[in-house]
């Protein structure tokens, strides 16, 4: 039995308060509370139709460290879980410092004024919530997080020497809107129209956006092409996997949605700084967040799965091999659960999964922590049960393919 606080009633957000509410033998008492009253009192409905479950509500401005110390000793949580942007990530962790209450994350700290993200900042935290004797879990979504504990199973299970990581991960869905993002669209531009980066030993090597592509064969999806992009797990995955000598991560897009990412960029739309509009001073990617479909409406229209998985190759008793594991998940399937597509699905089901962890007492810990460097094998057994199986697969010839791409 425990007191749960969310913050965020978002795409995820929705998705994390259903599965809490399925899992109400654990999380007994729950509170949503989110920037806008009204986003929480659409879901409260939901959620007492669909489960005759009354959970609580409250509005947040999670970007003021004050409001959020009066929520969290109103409510007495035993754990926050935070579900809002980046942006908040500091504010809600010394938010849970002065009130020592463990806390949850599924993205890294990134600055609205600067589109980049790492985890210098709030690793600069573990020393104050070890001596609090609190736990910090970053990155419990599914990349970062399922991605991370995907590693370290196969660091565990399969490898006595794990040298290289390919993560990779598609989308396959398709909602009928020549463009739109499936999270926050501020947030997702910023990742995709950035430049490239991957790891090679020791050092990172940078690319243009999109400058290195190759074409995979997702299951249950089929041939994609996938493109290198910087992504955050990789930052905590060097550090945790042993004798790593490289790890990449690449994503699918579709043809239309770069050619409209292409042409939205180069007339300024994908801009972050303030510029004067007729009076008003407007920053381009918010304004173009309003104009686009809100991702927590796009459930209802998607068709298709997602794969997301990891390929590592290393060695195993002398022998070379290479490991493929992965989920797939069904958008519509991921709907009917909880009203949400699959990507809100994916993020949303681990980050619950996480927090289970930490009050079944299965990972335990003072400080800040990233996810893998937990026992990945209650996490996994969870996975399975809770809407999102994995599987495993050795692979041969195909990762000849990913060895020979080209690099720069
Ligand atoms: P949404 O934009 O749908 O939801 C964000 C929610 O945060 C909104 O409901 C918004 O509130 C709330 N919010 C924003 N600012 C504040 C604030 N200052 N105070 C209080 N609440 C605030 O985003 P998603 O649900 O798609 O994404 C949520 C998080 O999940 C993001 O951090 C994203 O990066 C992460 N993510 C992680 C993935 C992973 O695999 N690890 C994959 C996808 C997303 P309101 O509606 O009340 O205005």
């Amino acid at each position: 039995m425990a007191k749960v606080l969310i913050i965020g009633a978002g795409g995820v957000g929705r998705v994390v308060l259903h599965k809490c509410v399925q899992n109400r033998d654990l999380f007994s008492d729950i509170t949503l509370a989110s920037r806008r009253l009204a986003s929480c009192e659409a879901y409260k409905e939901e959620i007492k139709d669909r489960y005759g479950v009354e959970i609580d509500i409250a509005e947040v401005d999670a970007d003021s460290v004050e409001a959020l110390v009066a929520l969290i000793e109103k409510v007495k949580p035993d754990i926050v879980l935070n579900i809002a942007l980046p942006y908040q990530d500091l504010t809600i962790m010394e938010a849970c410092l002065r009130t020592k209450t463990h806390y949850l994350d599924t993205a890294n700290y990134e600055h609205p004024d600067t589109a980049k993200f790492e985890y210098k900042e709030q690793w600069a935290y573990h020393d104050r919530y070890k001596d609090a004797g609190i736990m910090a879990l970053l990155g419990s979504g599914f990349d970062p997080g399922v991605t991370n504990l995907f590693c370290a199973y196969a660091q565990k299970h399969y490898f006595d020497e794990i040298e290289t990581i390919d993560i990779l991960d598609c989308n396959g869905g398709d909602h009928g809107y020549p463009f739109a993002t499936n999270f926050n669209p501020e947030i997702n531009l910023r990742e995709v129209s950035a430049k490239g980066r991957y790891w090679k030993e020791g050092r990172w090597i940078e690319t243009e956006p999109m400058e290195i592509k190759m074409v995979w064969n997702y299951p249950e999806i089929g041939e994609r092409d996938s493109y290198l992009l910087y992504h955050e797990e990789m930052e905590s995955l060097v550090k945790h996997i042993k004798g790593l000598k490289r790890i990449r991560f690449f994503m699918t897009f579709g043809e239309s949605y770069l050619t409209h990412m292409k042409c939205l960029e180069n007339v300024g739309m994908l801009g972050i700084e303030e510029v004067e509009h007729d009076g008003c001073k407007i920053v381009p990617i918010q304004f173009l967040k309003t104009l686009l479909p809100d991702p927590s409406t796009l459930g209802a229209r998607t068709k298709g799965k997602t794969n997301i998985g990891i390929v590592a190759h290393g060695i195993k008793n002398g022998e070379p091999r290479t490991i493929y594991i992965y989920n797939v998940c069904d958008h519509q399937e991921a709907f009917r659960e909880t009203n949400s597509q699959a990507v809100s699905y994916t993020t949303g089901v681990p980050a619950m999964i996480g927090a289970k962890m930490i009050l079944e007492g299965k990972w335990k810990g003072s400080g800040v922590f990233n996810i893998e460097e937990f026992d990945p094998d209650p996490f996994m057994e969870e996975l399975n049960r809770q809407g999102l199986p994995w599987v495993v697969k050795e692979l041969e010839s195909e990762y000849n393919m990913l060895s020979q791409l080209e690099e720069r």
